[in-house]
């Protein structure tokens, strides 16, 4: 092959965040077929909704078909219905507005914190008083734990609790991560996982609500497996919904929990590896690096100053692509997405300014060490230009 068509191969692309899946897994799939429970639940389910609650500091855990399920359901328990407002921020993936939409709620977006990309406190304020001055009935505030780095939960608790709006907080990306010593997951009425193939750990697909309110976690239990009562016959009284994990994938995931420190470990090291290797150009910094000892790490991107002449954040994502590395510009913010035109938003240009110039690159535990000789060479090819 030449080395231009060896470049391009789909088989040698390199991802921005593969699943990290060996031996343990397999065992642990084995152990869960073997043990006779395929689906729907199982011990498999029981433990691990024991061990996520327990690495969230919570009192409990409902394992759910996705992190978006789980999001729905959390939102619903919120109060989150037609009439009512749920505020996400612009500045996520579209899991979190589908969610919110889904409930029936008006979706309103609040801009992020330039630094973090996370939800800011001030605007978010700046909208509860005004949309409430409307005589708005605003229904939950759903933080994004941006890239793997928790939302500023020491302000936003207090802001929501002051305003006696519920907090579902959206950990989809920052299982591990910590805000001041309390473990992602353990901010808000309830919090919402996701164990998505490219999360920091996977089930395939699957996530879980985590939570202290024992009646929430009930229900949440009750609503996603078709609002059953128990009785013999099946009594219905509400809509439910089909959103409970099966007995294989929850072994799946403990034995991916098992491994959550050293995943972290590893991306913990491809940031400061990408840290060194960019600290020599002017103009591009690592996003989210002050303070970045309490994160994940599941994500790291880059930063391109647009004044600098020499960078252009779409050039370079279509530089690296031609080396067969994906990378991909952070979110694009929902305010601007199509299906979410002409939604109520209070935005100051953070997150545009964020979609423009951030770039998120390889970071997955499962990268080689071939791949990441090829991430270097395209890194210094980029910087030599
Ligand atoms: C991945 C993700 C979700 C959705 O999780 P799924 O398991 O893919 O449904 C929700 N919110 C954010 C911020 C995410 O990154």
């Amino acid at each position: 092959m030449t080395e231009v068509s060896r470049r391009v191969s789909e088989a040698e692309r390199i991802y921005l965040s593969s699943p990290d899946v060996g031996d343990d897994e397999r065992a642990a799939l084995l152990r869960a077929v073997d043990g006779g429970w395929i689906a729907p639940l199982g011990p498999e389910v029981d433990a691990f909704e024991r061990e996520l609650a327990a690495r969230c500091g919570r009192g409990h855990a409902v394992a759910l078909s996705s992190g978006t399920a789980a999001l729905h359901l959390a939102l619903l328990e919120a109060g989150a219905r037609p009439g009512r407002i749920v505020i996400v921020p612009t500045m996520t993936f579209v899991a979190t507005a589908n969610a919110a939409h889904y409930t029936g709620a008006q979706v309103v977006f609040v801009d992020c914190e330039p630094e973090t990309g996370n939800l800011s406190p001030e605007l978010l304020q700046v909208a509860i008083e005004t949309l409430r001055a409307e005589g708005e009935d605003i229904a939950a505030v759903v933080p994004v734990d941006l890239l793997g780095r928790c939302a500023d939960y020491s302000r936003l608790e207090p802001l929501a609790a002051h305003y006696r709006i519920p907090l579902v907080s959206d950990a989809a990306e920052s299982l591990g991560a910590n805000h001041r010593g309390k473990p992602a997951g353990s901010f808000g009425q309830s919090a919402v996982l996701s164990f998505n193939g490219n999360k920091i750990i996977t089930t395939s697909g699957g996530g879980a609500l985590v939570t202290d309110d024992e009646v929430l976690a009930e229900r949440v239990r009750y609503l996603s497996t078709q609002a059953r009562q128990p009785a013999r016959h099946y009594e219905h009284s509400e809509i439910g919904f089909n959103y409970r994990m099966s007995n294989l994938l929850a072994a799946l995931g403990r034995a991916q929990l098992s491994r959550l420190e050293s995943m972290m470990a590893t991306r913990r090291a491809h940031r400061e590896h990408y840290a060194e290797l960019f600290a020599q150009a002017p103009g591009i910094e690592i996003f989210q690096r002050d303070g970045d000892l309490s994160d994940n790490c599941w994500l790291t991107a880059i930063l391109v100053d647009e004044s600098v002449e020499r960078w252009d954040a779409d050039e370079i994502v279509s530089s690296f692509a031609a080396a067969g590395l994906e990378t991909r510009p952070l979110w694009k913010p929902m305010h601007l997405q199509p299906v979410f035109r002409g939604r109520r938003s209070f935005t100051d240009g953070s997150a545009e300014r964020l979609f423009r110039t951030g770039i998120t690159m390889p970071s997955g535990s499962a990268l080689t060490p071939t791949e990441l000789n090829r991430i270097d060479d395209a890194v210094m090819e980029l910087l030599k230009r």
